[in-house]
């Protein structure tokens, strides 16, 4: 990573274990500067903060909230954000519309595992229904399952291993179940065609202007997406991992 790149880390996200802000420090094993959290530095991990309405929608609510409370928050959240209308009616990475059949398919998928589709749980992705990011958190956490997942860069030695192209960006996400590492990880890459393929329905335009416009944090949430579905069981045929 550059170290342009880890001050831009530094500046957009926070340590995974305590939610402090990040600082970079001298590493004598690399000889350059690496980066740590502000107020620990055995803290290694970390990832971008929540605002109040994305903690919702994860299933995180405010200390001492009843479950009326709880239902309330959500109501308001759904009403402001009617996700379902961002995420249903258009595919995430294409966004081209999605027909009626299989907006029909994604809310029986949402209900069969107790997500709502008001709070952005679930979308249409390369023309199939599928579970959020923050869908995941919130089973998880409905479920009692404190999961954590840290993202960073690969590091120049993995992107060898991993064979990631010049000019592709590749993020590494790993999964932590009651602050302990669970040993899954989810890699997320963009490449570099990706970001300049044209759409074929329209040539004029970009395939997907989503990924186009921050290459850096669509890897990134596709490490973190393909680390959640091994590390949140929906016990359900969705899962399958064959894309990202
Ligand atoms: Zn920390």
């Amino acid at each position: 990573m550059t170290y342009e790149g880890q001050k831009q880390i530094v500046r957009t996200h926070i340590c995974l274990d305590c939610g402090s802000g990040l600082v970079l420090v001298h590493d004598p094993a690399t000889g350059g500067p690496t980066i740590r959290c502000g107020q620990d530095k055995s803290h290694l991990e970390y990832r971008l903060p929540q605002g109040p309405e994305e903690k919702i929608r994860r299933g995180e609510y405010p200390q001492g909230a009843t479950e009326r409370d709880k239902q309330a928050l959500e109501a308001a959240v759904g009403r402001n954000l009617v996700q379902e209308d961002l995420y249903l009616s258009k595919d995430l990475e294409s966004g081209e519309a999605v027909l009626a059949s299989l907006r029909v398919l994604a809310l029986a998928l949402a209900d069969k595992v107790g997500l709502h589709a008001d709070l952005g749980h679930i979308c249409i992705y390369r023309g199939k229904p599928r579970i959020t990011i923050d869908g995941y958190y919130y089973h998880a956490a409905r479920q009692h399952v404190p999961v954590r997942v840290g993202t960073r860069p690969l590091t120049l030695l993995e992107r060898q291993d991993y064979q990631i192209e010049e000019g592709n960006h590749a993020w590494i996400a790993r999964g932590f179940i009651r602050g302990e590492d669970q040993q899954i990880t989810g890699l997320g890459i963009v490449t570099a065609a990706e970001i300049t393929e044209r759409s074929r329905k329209h040539p004029d335009q970009l395939r997907s202007p989503v990924v186009a416009k921050n290459p850096q944090r669509m890897a990134e949430k596709r490490a973190e997406w393909q680390c959640l579905r091994k590390l949140v069981p929906l016990g359900i045929e969705e899962e399958s991992d064959a894309d990202s």
